[in-house]
């Protein structure tokens, strides 16, 4: 699950990571109301931040025209114009896709004198199988373009998970930005808030980009998140139902959000050939096969072990609500699986909405005659598989034909 920068600088703030004074605003009047009270608190530049979830706002553009998904204002006049040009309109930014995002949620925060940009993330980096904290002197820009250009500017400091983050690894990170005295402290301290944010949360990502180092009044330099993203392990969200609270169901693709719902683990993708499958491994070879004979997965949908004939016939409706889908492959190896629920589910699902494209059905093991029988007294057109091979064959021939 990702969540906004607002939310992700409110976990990292209560583990005492310095973030701008900033709230989250929903209406243009909200917006004014904030800016008031950060002028009013001594505040005189502001920043007002469109709030999606995906990077490079600050390049993006709206599609009205609107430049820049984070500017900065000098006055409440300045502040309400451009909230008015943010809210509600489309942002497109590298990491939307050419659609772009709605933004229904503004940061309206106190805007800081940069001095200088670094950046700083923790991730689980797979590869070791432990925690990585990451650093660069190249903050504020794109992070896989320094690691691809410069990639010696890039400082990695794997964690043991069981000893946690030691005192001497938050040094190497604070040197390695070129960190001196009071900065260097405030650094070490820094880096060790971020990891133990990152571990308590169960965060897969926390990144800072750019973490600043800041001038406050009277020239006192401070180190601040300026941003923040944080992305959160889902299987682990049941330890935090405050952050399961952040969840904003309006940044997601509304068919994986109504697979949550019934507890499918669905994802949309770019093809044309629906599939459903018990099993994420055997979801991830239907996937392959599909490829395999030139054909082009349109989601990844594991109906688990377990499923009920209600699970089986909303995964098939989420699929034929996708208007890209000009196939179905259903591909089961019933073990656990009954394969009548899943004909079942199917039946039930195409009575409904019925069905205008090919699919092929694939079903094998546990009570498959039974889920043969139901599939054929049905009455609908339902081309067999005999073999994973030939199912994946047979439907990209039939997507191709149509
Ligand atoms: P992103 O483009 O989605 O990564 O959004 P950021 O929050 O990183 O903002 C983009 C850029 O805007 C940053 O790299 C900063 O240079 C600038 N920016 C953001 N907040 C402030 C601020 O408080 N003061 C100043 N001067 N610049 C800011
Ligand atoms: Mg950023």
């Amino acid at each position: 699950m990702n969540i906004h920068e607002y939310q992700a600088k409110q976990l990292l703030a209560r583990h005492g990571v310095a973030v701008p004074a900033g709230e989250p605003c929903k209406t243009v009047d909200e917006a004014r109301s904030v800016a008031e009270r950060l002028l009013a608190a001594g505040h005189s530049t502001l920043v007002i931040k469109s709030q999606i979830h995906a990077g490079g706002r600050g390049k993006g553009t709206f599609k009205h025209g609107f430049h820049g998904g984070v500017k900065l204002a000098r006055s409440l006049a300045e502040a309400v114009d451009i909230a008015g040009n943010m809210l509600g309109k489309t942002l497109v930014t590298k990491q939307t896709g050419p659609d772009g995002r709605v933004v229904q949620t503004l940061l309206v925060a106190a805007a800081e004198t940069i001095v200088r940009e670094f950046y700083l993330a923790v991730l689980l980096d797979r590869a070791t199988s432990r925690p990585l904290i990451m650093a660069s002197t190249e903050g504020g820009m794109d992070i896989e373009e320094v690691a691809a250009r410069t990639p010696e500017k890039i400082v990695r400091e794997h964690v043991d998970p069981a000893v946690g983050l030691m005192p001497y690894q938050a040094r190497k990170v604070a040197s390695a930005l070129g960190l001196k005295g009071d900065l260097f402290n405030q650094a070490c301290k820094l880096v060790a808030a971020v990891y133990k944010a990152w571990w308590e949360c169960d965060a897969s990502l926390v990144e800072i980009n750019p973490l600043c180092i800041v001038e406050g009044p009277g020239g006192k330099q401070a180190i601040v998140a300026v941003d923040a993203k944080v992305g959160l392990d889902d299987n682990a969200l049941f330890r935090h139902p405050d952050i399961a609270a952040m969840r904003d169901l309006g940044e997601e693709s509304p068919l994986e959000v109504e697979a949550s719902r019934h507890a499918l683990n669905y994802i949309k993708l770019e093809g044309n050939i629906a599939c459903l499958v018990n099993g994420a491994g055997l979801a991830m070879g239907t996937m392959d096969i599909i490829k395999h004979y030139g054909g082009d997965p349109a989601n990844f949908l594991d109906v688990c072990g377990g499923a009920s004939k209600d699970q089986v016939s909303a995964a098939f409706r989420i699929i034929l609500s996708d208007p890209s889908v000009k196939g179905i492959l259903v591909n089961i190896f019933g073990g656990i699986m009954d394969c009548n629920v899943i004909a079942t589910g199917i039946v039930e699902a195409v009575r409904e909405t019925g069905l205008s494209i090919p699919l092929v059905v694939r079903l094998e093991g546990n009570n498959v005659q039974a889920g043969k029988k139901t599939l054929a007294d049905s009455g609908l057109t339902i081309t067999s598989g005999d073999s994973m091979a030939d199912a994946a064959q047979k439907i990209v021939r039939a997507v191709r034909a149509a």
